[in-house]
């Protein structure tokens, strides 16, 4: 009989193995390779992104350049298409705007040119400071941008070295699934790595609540309103939080109007009043009230009468909650809808193509307080700047978030900007022109105001670490020896 000695060894490998499987030998982990970022199960999400960090570790900073490139390039080379499909699943916004914003998200997100690290060099040595990867990061994502965030957490993240699991609104799970999809195809074909930005698709407060207790997430990063703000604080995890805003927007008697009009058509009009930072509520001194209207008017906003906004008021602000959590809040109906379908609602016809409209309200109306994220924004007269400045504290609520104004007079900026202390504060310019879009600075569309890192960089998803060198390397210093 003759004996096949490849066979045999076959055998007793396979044997030997079964053997060490069941004596509690380590067995290999489950690859989720091929997963392309996809999951269902948080802990199959959160165990596959770490697998993937690791992988990141090994790698070159060269590497995370090329990685990100993938993601950008997908971004802008995508955009249309994206952006079509964010706009039919969330039914929120404008269409160009979508498109807008994934293309300048792919562009201007900072990515790892803002790495750096710091230096202290005396007679004793050297000691560098270099910023390292938290691990596995869990973010939560807004339905105002769902990819678009993800696009800008997952760039600014994955410079930093982490890898990300994202629960995004279930309203824009559709979207925020199939951009992951194609980043992870992406940067798996080119070097190797899947799974390095991960989502949820079949996102619910349960799963988001299993990322915020998950032994694997090292660090959390919200973008969203109250409700996730404070679950994300409340989380015990090293948190970064960007939460609700409701902009208001001074004009003193100083203000150059055409271009304030101008200003608060762009930053409110924007994809309809849907960013965190657009223009909301508008405080103008009685001085330049009727004129600053009439600026609103030949710039192209569209004015409504005192029983129109009464009208709208009724029908697109709802009461929500129970008892003492009992609050105004935007009807579903209306918010993120185009301009006509406001005017309609406030029983007026205007033509498709007005961005923006507007009327005169006093300060019960609850289009002040409300962050109605509508583009139908409330003027408020007031009788001289200091008026309109605190009227503007009380409508921010103290989400210390972004605040405008409109002025030539410097001590009017220095005193609103003190009063406010908000993250943001624009003088003369639409509220992204403080986001490096039309002024200076750069971009991000997680602003971590109550946590307190500002606009996110890929240095917000850093620790710190200190390497010392005792008594060497100081070539200028002279160590006692
Ligand atoms: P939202 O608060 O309804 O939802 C945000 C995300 O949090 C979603 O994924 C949602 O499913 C989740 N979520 C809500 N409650 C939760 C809870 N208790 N536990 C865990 N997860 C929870 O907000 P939205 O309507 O999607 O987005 C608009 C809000 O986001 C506005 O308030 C806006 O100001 C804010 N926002 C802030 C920034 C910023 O950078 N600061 C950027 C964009 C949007």
């Amino acid at each position: 009989m003759q004996i096949n000695e490849a066979l045999i060894r076959s055998v007793v490998a396979q044997v030997l193995s079964e053997v060490g499987r069941s004596a509690g030998a380590p067995v290999a982990p489950k690859s989720f390779n091929g997963r392309n970022g996809i999951f269902t199960c948080p802990n199959e999400a959160v165990t596959a992104a770490r697998e993937a960090f690791e992988q990141l570790q090994e790698r070159t900073i060269e590497d995370r350049k090329r990685i990100i490139g993938h993601i950008r390039r997908i971004s802008i080379d995508n955009c249309v298409e994206l952006g079509t499909l964010e706009m039919q699943e969330t039914k929120i916004g404008r269409l160009p705007h979508k498109i807008e914003k994934l293309k300048t998200l792919g562009e201007r997100t900072p990515g790892v040119e803002f790495m750096r690290s710091e230096v202290f060099s005396g007679d004793h040595g050297l000691a560098v400071i270099e910023h390292a990867p938290f691990g596995v990061i869990g973010a939560i994502t807004p339905v105002t941008h769902s990819l678009p965030t993800i696009t800008g957490n997952a760039v600014s993240m994955l410079a930093a070295g982490n890898s990300v699991v994202v629960n995004p609104h279930p309203s824009g799970k559709k979207v925020a699934a199939e951009g992951v999809r194609r980043f992870n195809q992406a940067i798996h074909r080119d070097l190797g790595i899947d799974n390095l930005i991960c989502v949820i698709a079949e996102p619910t407060l349960e799963s988001a609540n299993a990322l915020f207790a998950h032994r694997g997430i090292n660090m959390i990063c919200v973008t969203g309103g109250p409700a996730v703000a404070r679950a994300a604080l409340k989380s015990g995890k090293r948190a970064v939080v960007a939460g609700p805003g409701n902009p208001p927007v001074v004009v003193d008697e100083t203000a150059d109007l055409d271009n304030a009009a101008r200003c608060i058509i762009r930053g409110g009009a924007y994809d309809n009043n849907l960013l965190c930072i657009a223009e909301k509520e508008v405080f103008v001194v009685a001085s330049v009230f009727d004129a600053m209207l009439a600026a609103m008017e030949r710039a192209g906003a569209v004015r409504l009468n005192a029983r129109e906004v009464d009208t709208l008021t009724k029908n697109a602000i709802v009461q929500v909650g129970e008892g003492e959590h009992k609050h105004d809040a935007p009807s579903k109906d209306f918010l993120g809808q185009d301009a006509a379908v406001l005017a309609k609602g406030a029983g007026k016809s205007i033509s498709d193509k007005v961005e923006l409209i507007f009327g005169e309200t006093d300060l019960s109306n609850p289009f002040v307080p409300v962050e109605q994220m509508m583009p139908f924004v409330p003027f408020v007269r007031c009788r001289n700047v200091e008026e309109a400045i605190d009227r503007a504290k009380e409508a921010e609520h103290g989400f210390r978030h972004t605040s405008i104004i409109h002025s030539n007079n410097v001590k009017n900026m220095t005193r609103m900007g003190r009063v406010m202390d908000t993250t943001l504060f624009v003088k003369n310019g639409p509220c992204m022109a403080s986001l490096g879009l039309g002024g200076e600075g750069y971009l991000s569309f997680s602003i971590a105001g109550p946590t307190g890192e500002g606009v996110t960089t890929p240095l917000t998803f850093t620790r710190e670490r200190r390497c010392s060198l005792i008594d060497d390397l100081c070539i200028l210093g002279q160590p006692k020896r």
